[in-house]
């Protein structure tokens, strides 16, 4: 039996989570996911990349715009405009129906975790997907433009201002979320998906005992490269590494990864040239399910053998 980990982030990580449950039983899944991205935003908890994930493995994330709801509609934003709140994060109804949901349940006192859990059976979602902690471990960036909370960087200034460091706030305080640790210990194979190593996968590794479990982990590790010919599907991971003054290769993501993981999968496309861990590759863009299913299988035999 295949018990598969995958560490990650939101869009280019849910395309991995949603192959790996096409070509494993869910049950057997287990998603750790960064919570770093995490906000309040009109007094609500927002959860970036979890919901990105229940909206994606349910079918229901909207592929026009890459993030939110397929099918939704806007008059809360709309009045929200009117009455001159902020609009600078879009919330669409039914998104804000689950952030509501969520906020009144952390208000009662539950855990993100359990939340989590309770929104995944809603939907209908047969892997388990865990919070990287019940702590707050704000993500905050230190830019030429001063110290900027995530979403204002991400969202609100569309990753403009140049970045200079990244810090994730409480994070070695910071307890793993229930199960998490377990999940690592249990799991035959550990996958890192092809999220942003520094937005997205770093804020689970600074979580302390996340990291010490990976280090003195049984099962292999692989990491699936976000880069395809030397460039981020999406988003700023190749104008970070740049600003971080690190070369937009391979071979930088598998030192970003170093004795954490011991092979990377690449695109087929991609130059091979000694990342100093074992190497696979495939065509690793994620458009469909088939593509979904092709990088879930590739991983899941590359962490294969790499155990024996
Ligand atoms: P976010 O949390 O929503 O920003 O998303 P992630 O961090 O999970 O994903 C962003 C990363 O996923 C970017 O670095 C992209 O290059 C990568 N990515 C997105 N789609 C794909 C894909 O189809 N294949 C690969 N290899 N990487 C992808």
């Amino acid at each position: 039996m295949t018990r598969a980990v995958v560490l990650t982030g939101g869009v280019g990580g849910a395309k991995l989570v949603h192959g790996l449950i096409d070509v494993l039983p869910a049950q057997d899944v287990t998603a750790i996911v960064n919570t770093g991205d995490d906000f309040r935003h009109l007094g609500l908890h927002v959860s970036p990349d979890i919901d990105t994930l229940i909206y994606t493995l349910s079918g229901k994330a909207n592929r026009t715009l890459g993030w939110g709801r397929e099918g939704e509609s806007w008059a809360f934003m709309q009045v929200l405009r009117e009455l001159g709140g902020p609009d600078w994060f879009q919330l669409g109804d039914g998104d804000l129906a689950l952030h509501v949901l969520r906020s009144l349940a952390l208000a009662e006192g539950r855990t993100l975790s359990a939340v989590t859990a309770d929104l995944a059976d809603r939907f209908g979602i047969g892997c388990t997907i865990l919070p990287m902690s019940d702590a707050s471990v704000p993500t905050i960036i230190d830019s030429d433009e001063g110290r900027l909370e995530f979403q204002r960087y991400f969202v609100e200034r569309q990753c403009r201002p140049s970045v200079r460091a990244i810090h994730f706030e409480g994070a070695v305080d910071a307890a793993p979320a229930p199960g998490v640790l377990e999940a690592i210990a249990e799991a035959n194979m550990i996958l890192i998906a092809p999220s942003n190593p520094f937005l997205s996968v770093d804020p689970i590794l600074a979580i302390p005992a996340i990291r010490k479990a990976l280090r003195e982990r049984r099962a292999p590790v692989v990491a699936v490269s976000p880069l395809i010919g030397g460039q981020a599907v999406k988003g700023p991971t190749a104008k970070l590494m740049a600003e971080l003054g690190l070369a937009v290769s391979n071979q930088s993501i598998a030192r970003h990864y170093d004795g954490l993981i011991d092979g990377l999968l690449i695109d087929t496309g991609d130059q091979r040239d000694d990342p100093g861990v074992a190497v696979s590759a495939c065509a690793t863009l994620m458009k469909d399910r088939e593509d979904k299913a092709r990088v879930a299988s590739q991983a899941i035999s590359f962490a294969t053998r790499l155990a024996q």
